[in-house]
């Protein structure tokens, strides 16, 4: 790299040379060059056709990339915390979804540890964001190294409005939710999403979600749910998403598809054609993460003997997070039940998927790479740190499950459209500056269950909005990003 300060004839601020430019559309790479000037690609073109730029980075051996976009996140209070993002930015994410599963900041308050599943937020922190555009505004404080798209979440709403969450919303707290998703909406939200499996939300029926969906239409926003199911019912919640989307006129994300429960394993055979059967006549996608374990909380409900559970953090007992609940159960002398009581608030992992039903779903058309990764958990799962260079790594190299074009697409354009991202995801003339490079023959996921937070390799350069943000060997550490939505 030439590091030389701006000459008057240089036509770009930046010039990336003989990469193979893998530019997000699906569409097959290409050798070339990319010029950047200010936040914008400002030219593509075949290698040494492009003029002098003030910096240089020739990427011989190594591709470039749209910067990835994480399709499924609970990053909305990590973006303010901890704003250089190294979980995110080292896998070349350059921009994430945050307000999914029904969860988000914005807009609620709470003053004390705020009750499961928003705790999933960071467990004993408060909620001070009563309004969108407070959210945003300590976004745009924050300057995060990566752009942020934000859903509001239902369960917030409701928590915002309702005494007690156990029913489907009064009129009253309709009329106050809508209210806040306007708000939402005018503020640069890009949907909502709702999280019907947990307490917070799941006496809503579909009646309150087409309702409060239609809000979100007339702003062109997305809806993204974690259905009510994903165990046996899991083809009825699949219905309940696709009819409520649809009569509400909103673009249908289903998040983290799985078939959970080992009594299900194999059923994406089922699923995924009846998603695609509804996606012939209405816009409907899915997100996945390249992992056959979930984490969430530790709930009474998911805890079973049928596959291991491991401790991703714990208030009153925190030295057994990274600990499988049945070796704490027998130090305890306790049943399964009992221990995981006694461990509450808690989070953990559960190995309840079939990694058949993972590749399926990694494979199908409809799917995005999102990765779900829970950052203020002790001992997170691996997806936090591992998703996108797994993808590429292990699932596209090495298993050829998708060709690198294809892995590519699905954490790029295909992202983009679907949350409506204007002028992000591809690349292409006049489009922002976000980008990443990689080497394809040696880019691999670190982190295991066992070592949860090491860093990637393989990823070598980091672009946002046309600031270097990411390199390496440490000495790019710039933050540009920006809430970014459908007109932003
Ligand atoms: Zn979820």
């Amino acid at each position: 790299m030439s590091s030389s300060a701006a000459r008057p004839n240089d036509r770009f601020d930046w010039v990336f040379r003989n990469a193979l430019v893998v530019d997000g559309t699906g569409g097959p790479a290409f050798p070339g060059d990319v010029g950047i000037v200010g936040d914008r690609i400002e030219a593509i073109g075949p290698p040494k056709t492009l003029g002098a730029g003030a910096q240089e980075i020739d990427l011989a051996g190594m591709a470039l990339a749209p910067g990835f976009i994480d399709s499924h996140t609970h990053d909305d209070r990590i973006v303010l915390d901890a704003p250089d993002m190294l979980p995110k930015i080292s896998q070349g994410v350059t921009t994430v979804v945050v307000g999914n599963c029904g969860i988000s900041l914005a807009p609620v308050r709470f003053d004390g540890p705020p009750p499961p599943p928003m705790n999933l937020l960071g467990g004993s922190q408060a909620y001070e964001f009563p309004t969108f555009a407070a959210y945003a505004d300590a976004v745009a404080r924050a300057r995060p190294a990566i752009n942020v798209a934000a859903l509001i979440g239902h369960s917030a709403l409701r928590l915002a409005t309702m005494a007690d969450i156990s029913i489907k919303a009064p009129p009253e707290a309709m009329r106050r939710m809508a209210e806040m998703l306007e708000e939402a909406m005018a503020n640069g939200a890009a949907g909502w999403s709702t999280g019907l499996f947990y307490p917070t939300n799941a006496a809503a029926d579909a009646e309150e979600v087409v309702e409060l969906g239609r809000v979100v239409a007339a702003a062109g926003g997305v809806y993204a749910t974690h259905m009510r199911d994903e165990f046996a019912n899991v083809l009825d919640s699949i219905d309940e998403a696709v009819n409520t989307a649809r009569a509400a006129g909103t673009p249908l994300v289903i998040s983290h598809h799985k078939c959970a429960g080992v009594e299900n394993w194999g059923r994406t055979t089922q699923t995924l054609p009846r998603i695609a059967a509804a996606a012939q006549t209405h816009r409907v996608n899915v997100d996945v993460y390249p992992y056959s374990a979930g984490s969430t909380n530790l709930r009474a409900d998911l805890v079973t003997d049928t596959y291991p559970i491991m401790i991703a953090w714990s208030e009153p007992h925190p030295q057994m997070a990274s600990r499988y609940l049945t070796d704490i159960a027998r130090e305890w002398g306790l049943d399964l039940a009992e221990t995981a009581r006694k461990l509450q608030p808690a989070g953990a992992i559960y190995f309840q998927m079939d990694e058949e039903d993972v590749r399926r779903v990694l494979a199908s058309d409809l799917s995005m790479i999102g990765s779900d990764g829970l950052p203020h958990d002790k001992h997170p799962h691996p997806r936090l740190w591992g998703t996108f260079p797994r993808v590429l790594g292990h699932y596209s190299r090495e298993l050829g499950l998708l060709p690198l074009e294809t892995a590519v697409h699905k954490m790029t354009g295909l992202t983009a459209g679907v949350f409506g991202l204007q002028r992000r995801g591809e690349i292409r003339a006049g489009n922002f500056a976000d980008l990443v490079a990689f080497r394809p023959d040696r880019i691999a996921d670190r982190a295991t269950y066992e070592s949860p937070s090491l860093q990637s390799v393989g990823i070598e350069w980091v672009m946002v909005n046309g600031v270097m943000s990411f390199d390496q060997d440490g000495s790019s550490r710039g933050r540009a990003g920006r809430l970014v939505s459908r007109d932003r």
